[in-house]
């Protein structure tokens, strides 16, 4: 049976590189977005082109029946899900604390926190061996943010990466024995579209002029997704509740 991998967010950036490689290592990939559809379907089409199996599915992680109605077509076009990673993410823009509005919070929390439980929760039902199923592997897409409080007026989003340490640790202890493992990685800063609103390439260039990475430059996608598939495959079975920082050093 050929593995079926879940990426949200795997339209841009990180996801993207994690689904594209997911097809080259042979998993049937579900590359999500929320609504850039014509950038999922390019990773798609590269999956495909590579002669892999993959469909674009659009949907809101925030949205708890978007997220079921996203598995119900996974079930029906590629099989049960076997991996799942919670990469789809934002960062809520700049603001201090005492600015933060309840509605910045609110997207903040409802897509990389809420998000991600939706996400596990449809793939636990389907890979637990409690509820039937024959396991799996799940990773948690962090930030470094959660341990160095994030970059200036970005609080909300370093907080929210924290729920989602603290989730990986709590739920890799809940369904260890169900045949499922819970990893999360962290990375530092690596260059996507997420730095868009801070300047995009010129910010990438001030981060590195500045020193603040020990290994002298920022990450890049397709690092990232390495990590992530090593942490998916049996290579790591015996690695649960682990958080595995890609940062450079930082
Ligand atoms: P990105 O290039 O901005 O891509 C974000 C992805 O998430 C897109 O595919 C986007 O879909 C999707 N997404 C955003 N909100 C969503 C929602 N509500 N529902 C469904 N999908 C949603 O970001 P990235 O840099 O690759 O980041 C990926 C993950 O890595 C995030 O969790 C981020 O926090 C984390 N991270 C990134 C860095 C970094 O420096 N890049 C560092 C640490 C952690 P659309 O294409 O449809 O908009």
């Amino acid at each position: 049976m050929q593995p079926v991998l879940v990426v949200t967010g795997g339209s841009r950036g990180i996801g993207a590189a994690i689904a594209r490689l997911g097809g080259v290592r042979g998993y049937a990939v579900c590359v999500h977005c929320r609504g850039r559809l014509d950038a999922a379907s390019d990773v798609v089409s590269s999956i495909r082109a590579d002669g892999g199996k993959a469909i674009a599915v659009q949907a809101d992680v925030g949205d708890s029946d978007a997220v079921a109605h996203l598995f119900e077509r996974v079930d029906n076009e590629l099989g049960v899900v076997t991996a799942l990673v919670n990469n789809a993410g934002i960062v809520g823009g700049k603001a201090r604390v005492d600015e933060a509005e309840p509605a910045r919070l609110r997207s903040v929390f409802t897509t990389n926190v809420y998000g991600s439980f939706y996400a596990s929760r449809e793939a636990i039902r389907r890979m637990s061996t409690m509820h039937g199923g024959k396991g799996g592997a799940i990773v948690n897409v962090s930030s470094m943010a959660s341990v160095l409080g994030g970059l200036e007026r970005t609080v909300h989003y370093a907080a929210s990466k924290g729920a989602v340490d603290a989730m990986t640790i709590g739920l890799a202890r809940e369904v260890a024995r169900e045949g499922i493992r819970v990893n999360t990685i962290r990375p530092g800063i690596v260059h996507t579209d997420i730095h868009l609103p801070k300047g995009g390439d010129a910010f990438i260039a001030s981060v590195t002029a500045s020193g603040v990475i020990p290994i002298g430059r920022v990450g890049q996608p397709t690092e990232v997704a390495e990590a992530a598939l090593w942490l998916l495959s049996d290579a790591a079975a015996y690695v649960t509740g682990a958080i595995l920082n890609v940062s450079g050093g930082r």
